[in-house]
Formats: structure tokens, C-alpha cells, sequence
């Protein structure tokens, strides 16, 4: 009997997933840089809502006026699409209009709303939805306050708040080492840090897609853009991690996955973080540990391009596939087992 085993690398994976907004849940970003809408069935629209949501949303609903705990809240930050997280509208532009639902003058960027005409109830009115989900929100009117004389009425079942909290501003990092679904992983895991988006860096051409970065014809490298809390992790502790999920001798390559787009990129913000990582690879040339020269660029930080909503999140949401198990897995374990306390203990792969 002929047990094949196939490894596909990060290039020749099928597009199985459309997973929109679920690399966002722990702490919403407000990224208007997608490009794909999000699609889902009805069946699956009604087991990511609760059955208000679904009914407001794919059902046109209505929710009862003075029932929102959005209508009179005065906090700052984001209201996001409650299906798939894009964002819809800033505190900045919400305003008191007494009709019992959440108003706002505004929407929060071009790719926040579609308008289109509705003609329920015996009535023409332009109905307000989610241009990246289509979800249902509510209707604008022409007698909304200055500049824009609009009053986006809202049903704030249909919203996401989330509070701008001025003591948890984050701060960024971005790295390449070969595949990116695994960096994103090791990441993740890593105490301090709250999110980690895929996606492209290290070239100069605009709105690289998947296809063009994986055929080696752009400058990009697969990259990882990680927020952290920097009272809970420093700088020198994610070179730690980034030094030793890969190995950092490989020229234009990253295990099986080989070219430049999987090339090794620590990627420098300031000056404090250009002498660190030269610090430490300083360090590791001189420890010993590597038989040849620590390969990985440093290089300034210019453009990070986030990556096709299937890629977010990839190992999460395709662990039995063979190249996640045979390369992934198994580079998640070596890499929290250099630096375990840097990681969140229920992180830990056995
Ligand atoms: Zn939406």
C-alpha cells in the first residue's frame, strides 16, 4: 500500500476559506483596506448571530426604538458591522436626534455603506447596508444636522462598538520569515501581542495580490503585522520569538517554501529598533548556534499591504491540511519551545 504524501506550500493552497473579520475579533481594527466582499449563506449568517442580529440584518428588520444601549452612548471610538466587522461609523459623527435610534451625520470611510432605495411599507426610502456583507443597517434621511445635512439611522443591533481606550494604544510590528500562515500563528501565541494580520511588504508595488507576490514578480515578502501592548512585551522580546521561529541562514527561502518572497525581512521603525535587531543578530552570529551567517535583511518599514481575507488566520482555520501539519505545527512547537516564556500558557502546543 502507498501512503502518498504531498506537502503544498504556501503557494499552492486552494482558496477554501472566507473567513472575513475573524482575524479582528480580539480587538477590532478599523482596516478599510480589503477587497473582497464577505459572502455567506443564510445557514451560516444564522449560526454567527444571535436571532435579533439575523433578523435586522438579512431579514431587514426593525428594532424597537429607545431599545439600543448604542442610542445615548457617548463613549469615542468605532462602530463596526456586527456581521463582519467593517467600519461603519466613528462616535465622531454620532448625534443625539431624539427618534430613539443611533444617528450619525456620516459614515466612517467610502467603503462603510451602500444606499438603495427601499419601498416597503408604502413608503420610498433610501435603506443604509454593509457594503462589504450587504448586511441591512437602517435608512438615511435628508434632515440629519451640518456638514452633511444626512441622519443615518441606525438599528444598533446591527453595530459593534468598540471604545477607543487612549491607555491601550498599541504598537506595531512587522516581520518576514517564509510562510506567513505560520508566522501569524507563532505570533499569536506570544504574550502582549493582541492581533496579527497577514499580508505583503518589503516591495513597492501597490495592492499586490497573492498570485503576483507567490510568482516572485513583486519586491514583496509574505509578512506579518503584529499590534502589541508594549507594558507587556518589548521589542527584543519579539526578535527573540521572529529569530527563532525560523532559521534565520536560509538565503531567499524559508524551509520548503523557496524565492524571495519568503525571504527573512525584520523590518524597523526607528533607530531604537534598528540597533536592537542589529544587536541581536550580532549576538547570535557570535553565540555560536548557526553555522552560517544570520541571512535575515533589516530594512525600514515603509508599506504593509494586508493579505486576501483567506489567508487571516490560516492555520486556525485549516489544521489538518498537510503542509499545515507537516511544516507549520511542527515550527510553532520548535519555536515556543526556544522561548516558552514568552508565550501565553493556554498557547502552548503540546
Ligand atoms: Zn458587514
Amino acid at each position: 500500500m502507498f501512503a502518498a504524501l504531498t506537502i503544498f506550500g504556501c503557494t499552492q493552497s486552494s482558496k477554501n476559506s472566507n473567513a472575513a473579520g475573524s482575524a479582528l475579533t480580539d480587538n477590532l481594527i478599523p482596516d478599510t483596506s480589503w477587497t473582497t466582499s464577505v459572502v455567506k449563506t443564510n445557514a451560516e449568517w444564522k449560526k454567527l448571530l444571535t436571532p435579533e442580529q439575523y433578523n435586522i440584518t438579512r431579514e431587514q428588520g426593525t428594532e424597537k426604538p429607545f431599545s439600543s444601549e448604542y442610542e445615548h452612548n457617548k463613549d469615542t471610538g468605532i462602530y463596526y458591522c456586527v456581521s463582519c466587522k467593517n467600519p461603519l461609523f466613528s462616535s465622531a459623527t454620532k448625534f443625539d436626534s431624539g427618534t430613539g435610534w443611533p444617528s450619525f451625520y456620516a459614515p466612517y470611510s467610502g467603503k462603510s455603506v451602500n444606499v438603495s432605495v427601499d419601498n416597503s411599507e408604502g413608503t420610498s426610502r433610501d435603506e443604509i447596508s454593509c457594503q462589504r456583507c450587504g448586511a441591512h443597517l437602517g435608512h438615511v434621511f435628508r434632515d440629519g444636522p451640518k456638514p452633511t445635512g444626512l441622519r443615518y439611522c441606525m438599528d444598533g443591533v446591527a453595530l459593534q462598538f468598540q471604545k477607543e481606550d487612549i491607555n491601550q494604544k498599541l504598537s506595531k510590528a512587522t516581520f518576514a520569515a517564509g510562510c506567513f500562515w505560520c508566522e501569524e500563528a507563532v505570533f499569536e501565541g506570544v504574550k502582549g501581542v493582541r492581533e496579527v494580520i497577514s499580508g505583503y511588504a518589503g516591495g513597492n508595488e501597490e495592492n499586490p495580490t497573492y498570485e503576483q507576490v507567490g510568482s516572485g514578480a513583486t519586491g514583496h515578502a509574505e509578512s506579518v503585522e503584529i499590534y502589541y501592548d508594549s507594558t507587556q512585551v518589548s521589542f527584543p522580546s519579539l526578535l527573540k520569538v521572529f529569530f527563532a521561529s525560523q532559521d534565520p541562514t536560509q538565503v531567499n527561502g524559508q524551509g520548503p517554501d523557496k524565492g524571495k518572497q519568503y525571504r527573512s525581512i525584520a523590518f524597523y521603525r526607528n533607530d531604537a529598533e534598528k540597533q536592537a535587531i542589529e544587536d541581536y543578530i550580532a549576538q547570535l552570529n557570535k553565540s555560536g548556534a548557526y553555522s552560517k551567517p544570520i541571512a535575515a535583511q533589516v530594512i525600514p518599514y515603509t508599506k504593509f499591504w494586508q493579505a486576501e481575507d483567506y489567508h487571516q488566520n490560516y492555520i486556525q482555520h485549516n489544521p489538518n491540511e498537510t503542509y499545515v501539519q507537516v511544516e507549520s505545527i511542527p515550527r510553532i512547537k520548535r519555536t515556543q519551545k526556544a522561548v516558552p516564556e514568552l508565550f501565553k500558557p493556554e498557547k502552548l502546543l503540546k
